[in-house]
């Protein structure tokens, strides 16, 4: 029986709040606060039955925090606002001695910067005070993470190559639209690719590697390398790991987009003077394009998340490759959202529960690898997101004749 406060009511917040809703042994009392309350409101008034409070907060301000948990009274805060707020969110846990949890790492809003060395920085504290935060729990970062520590547990002595290849093979019927908060997405895809390798991170051009990669049910897609923040805390925590990458797939179409876009300046974040207003050009182009919440209904296919790993077991070289597929339309059916603020929302709140059931616990800022990934791989088929495995069969992220 415990409380907690999901900040943020866009497409994961309204996973996240459905899921912790259907749980009541776990999660007795739910408050849902954002900046928006009238999407709280819609939410909690869906879900029915008086389950889900709701209240407004700006959760860019500490004492307006601050003044909500006290009142509320949480055992944890659930934070699936923006990157933008972690820090604000930590700092009022931490002055309120609340335990935290969210999905995505602290970025400071004027450069496009993942770094987890901001969030890292509050260790002390918050061991000093008690409470523990967990960081990155949506899918990835999330879930890559319990399955890089389940095959560190159960198929490796030592790992030595990580490939988590992420594929939406999704279709939402509009002509550009990205599948989380859009002005996060672009900040993330319209920046240098990087890579480990031998004990040093390697920068690439935006997008400049790519190749086709095989989904499992899906096929070959083209997937890019890209920079992902859970590669920074994996090869701290796994430091036999020689090379990790992250690839992620785009549609001719939308890199097409993305490219006009970026040439005609509608990506920048440098603010532009227009009429007498400072405005940021992606931020306005979020404004224009579809709120991500809002794709779910009539989204067909599916999205495919996965790790492929090598390295070795009892002297013999192994490979594992742990993946979960999810369906757009199964996702809507569940919970009204599409598979990508399903496969976010789901593990947050599994997360969730790990903390307020006692299977992780602690005190300091920590991430999600650093637990037992065993009871968390147990819940996530419970809740919608079934998972599958092969053991040393060739990983499909090696095969270049593709
Ligand atoms: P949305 O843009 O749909 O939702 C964000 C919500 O946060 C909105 O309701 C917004 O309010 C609210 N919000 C923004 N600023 C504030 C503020 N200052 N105070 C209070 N509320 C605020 O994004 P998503 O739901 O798609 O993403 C949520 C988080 O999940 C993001 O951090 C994203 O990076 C992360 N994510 C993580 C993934 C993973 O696998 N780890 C994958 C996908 C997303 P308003 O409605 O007023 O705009």
């Amino acid at each position: 029986m415990s409380k907690v406060l999901i900040i943020g009511a866009g497409g994961v917040g309204n996973v996240v709040t459905r899921k912790c809703a259907a749980i009541p042994e776990v999660f007795s009392d739910i408050l849902l606060a954002s900046r928006t309350v009238e999407k709280c409101e819609a939410i909690a008034h869906d879900i029915g039955g008086d389950r889900v409070k709701t209240a407004q907060v700006d959760a860019d301000n500490v004492p307006e925090l601050v003044e909500l948990i006290e009142d509320f009274k949480p055992d944890l805060v659930i934070n699936v606002a923006l990157p933008y707020q972690d820090l604000t969110i930590m700092e009022a846990c931490l002055q309120t001695k609340t335990h935290y949890l969210d999905t995505a790492n602290y970025e400071p809003k004027d450069v496009a910067k993942f770094e987890y060395k901001w969030q890292w920085a509050y260790h002390e504290r918050f061991k000093e005070a008690g409470i523990l935060a967990v960081l990155g729990c949506g899918f990835d970062p999330g879930v890559t993470g319990v399955f890089t520590a389940y095959a560190a547990k159960h198929h490796f002595d030592e790992m030595h190559t990580l490939d988590i290849v992420d594929c939406n093979a999704g279709d939402h019927g509009k002509s550009f639209a990205t599948n989380f908060n859009p002005e996060i997405n672009i900040r993330e895809i319209t920046q240098n690719g990087r890579f480990w390798e031998n004990g040093t991170w390697v920068e690439t051009k935006p997008l400049e590697i790519h190749k086709p990669i095989e989904y499992p049910e899906i096929g070959p897609r083209e997937s890019y390398l890209l920079y992902h923040e859970e590669l920074e805390s994996l090869v701290k925590n796994f430091p036999s790991l020689k090379r990790a990458r992250f690839w992620m797939t785009f549609g001719e179409k939308y890199i097409n987009f993305l490219n006009v876009l970026q040439e005609v300046g509608m990506t920048s974040i440098k603010p532009i003077n227009f009429k007498g207003m400072d405005i940021v050009p992606l931020e306005f182009l979020k404004a224009v394009l579809p709120e991500p919440s809002s794709l779910g209904e009539g989204y067909k296919g599916q999205t495919s998340i996965g790790c492929q790993i090598k390295g070795v077991k009892d002297g013999k070289e192994t490979t594992y490759y742990v993946w979960n597929n999810c369906s757009h339309a199964e996702a809507y059916r569940d919970v009204k959202a599409q598979a990508v603020s399903f496969t976010t929302g789901v593990p947050a709140m599994i997360g969730a529960m790990m903390m307020l059931t006692g299977k992780w616990s602690g005190a300091g800022v920590f991430n999600v690898e650093e637990f037992d990934p065993d009871p968390f791989m147990e819940k996530l088929p419970v809740y919608g997101l079934k998972w599958h495995e092969k053991i040393n069969e060739p990983l499909p992220v090696e095969n270049e004749q593709q």
